[in-house]
């Protein structure tokens, strides 16, 4: 385990009396960003109610499980973990009770000084329940002398760094906190009188709220019974926000960032067919995760598109199972080829991103095994060689094929006639005029927040204190 391994959606909703019933709906457009845990908090004014578990949102919360989350406020979250840290005490939302009362919090993202600031506290003695970055936060909040739980939030969120969308709920308010760098999404919706903010538009949709706007970089939002009120307590820092939302995590429905997903991520097919063509019979794209670049490629290109493999939609996203062998038997239960469209051609596969590379491996062999004459695969950004420690769950860079081998080489290793890339240009590109504002480190290596060793974050991640006093 090289890092906290975390990815999220989140929700929130105010003034609704359906609140918990709503955030549940959201929680179901949001699955896609975690499939591991879920969980609601509601608020009814005087007190606050929780249920998560392990599961997907729809194993979790069955009618049943919403009865006891009474109250007109509700947050909401989906995680998705690797094993070591795959527990329930880190399914989310946390809840405690101090000096300002009940809160309950929701975290995606991932807090590069969660190490540290967790030591120095474990020194002075606090005791922590869960393996979660996201703990410290409530550490802090519980720790203020801050007048108000408002001001004691800021106080806590001021002294984390990293990547964080959050959304607090105490037992009359509705707080959402965005990172000075905006590297996650968060947005604010309207249903009615009732506010909402969550991670993406299609979680709006769902309930029929309207987009308002993204809560900005930097941004603490509290809504109440007076209304809302916006707070700027980050000194102004650069907006670097995830490119891989756009590439691959986000749902194409959704508007991230202020952009339509569904038109970046056909503009890196777009792009990818302009820089990497391929003489070819047909482009075949790898669902879910290749299908709008996959469109791209072929508009561009002039080649037909067919559905030359076959996704099976009630297996979860490969990188569910944890370990190597259970990943490669996943890609054959949940893809299968369809050998009329395959066989004879000369194929361009469209995925959106490599990351160990076992899964287009496999792939390719299924692929050729249908009968493929040439096999070009077309990736629709650029080799991921480092990394992310801002709330997307890469491995450790010795298992990123791209960290530790040329195109070629991977192009040997999947056994495919090609291999190409998107360039980063074309990545900055297909985002438009506003590629300054992304982060593009899983592509560069090029930290922009200072990230912690290693190993200060495997040690956090076994309970102990850096000196192995812990
Ligand atoms: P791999 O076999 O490790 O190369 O897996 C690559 C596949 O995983 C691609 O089809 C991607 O769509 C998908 N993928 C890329 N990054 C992630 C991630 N952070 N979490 C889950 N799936 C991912």
């Amino acid at each position: 385990m090289d890092k906290f391994h975390d990815e999220c959606g989140v929700f929130g909703i105010y003034g609704h009396p359906e609140a918990a019933a709503l955030a549940r709906l959201g929680l179901y457009a949001l699955q896609h960003r975690g499939q591991e845990s879920a969980g609601i908090a509601t608020a009814d004014g005087e007190r606050l109610h929780l249920t998560r578990a392990m599961g997907q949102v729809s194993e979790v919360f069955d009618e049943g499980a919403l009865a006891g989350l009474v109250g007109d406020m509700a947050i909401g979250h989906v995680r998705y973990s690797t094993a070591g840290d795959s527990l329930v005490v880190n399914a989310q939302p946390l809840l405690i009770a101090c000096v300002h009362g009940e809160i309950a919090l929701c975290h995606n993202g991932n807090l590069v000084n969660a190490a540290d600031l967790r030591a120095d506290l474990v020194r002075q003695g606090h005791i922590f329940q869960t393996t979660s970055d996201t703990e410290v936060v409530l550490v802090l909040y519980a720790r203020s002398k801050a007048p108000t739980p408002q001001d004691a939030i800021v106080e806590s969120v001021t002294q984390v760094r990293g990547a964080f969308s959050l959304v607090l709920l105490t037992k009359d308010h509705l707080i959402a906190v965005r990172d000075p760098h905006g590297f996650r999404p968060l947005v604010v919706g309207a249903l009615g009188d009732a506010t909402v903010v969550c991670s993406e538009t299609c979680a709006l949709d769902l309930i029929g709220a309207r987009y308002v706007r993204d809560v900005e970089p930097g941004e603490v939002l509290v809504i109440d019974g007076a209304g809302s009120r916006s707070y700027r307590p980050f000194p102004s820092a650069q907006r670097l926000h995830c490119v891989f939302e756009h590439v691959y995590f986000a749902r194409p429905d959704s508007l991230v960032f202020g952009q339509s997903v569904n038109e970046v991520r056909t503009n890196l097919g777009r792009l990818l067919a302009r820089e990497a063509p391929a003489d070819a019979d047909v482009v075949v794209p790898i669902p879910d995760s290749g299908m709008c670049a996959a469109v791209g490629y072929a508009e561009e290109s002039g080649l037909p598109i067919r559905m030359g493999l076959i996704r099976n939609h009630y297996v979860g996203r490969t990188f569910i199972a944890p370990q190597q062998e259970i990943r490669g038997f996943r890609v054959r239960i949940k893809l299968n080829p369809v050998r009329s469209i395959l066989e004879g051609k000369r194929v361009i596969l469209v995925d959106d991103s490599i990351v160990r590379g076992t899964t287009s491996r496999k792939i390719v062999g299924m692929v050729r095994a249908a009968g493929a004459r040439e096999i070009h695969m077309r990736i629709s950004c650029p080799p991921t060689v480092a990394p992310c420690y801002y709330g997307i769950d890469t491995p450790q860079r010795s298992e990123l094929i791209g960290a530790n081998k040329t195109v070629d080489e991977i192009r040997e290793f999947m056994k495919s006639d090609t291999l190409a890339y998107l360039s980063l240009d074309g990545l900055r590109q297909a985002v438009g005029p506003r590629s300054g504002d992304y982060c593009t480190s899983c592509y560069t290596g090029d930290y922009p927040v200072e990230v912690p060793k290693d190993s200060d974050v495997y040690m956090q991640m076994a309970l102990k204190l850096p000196d192995g006093q812990g």
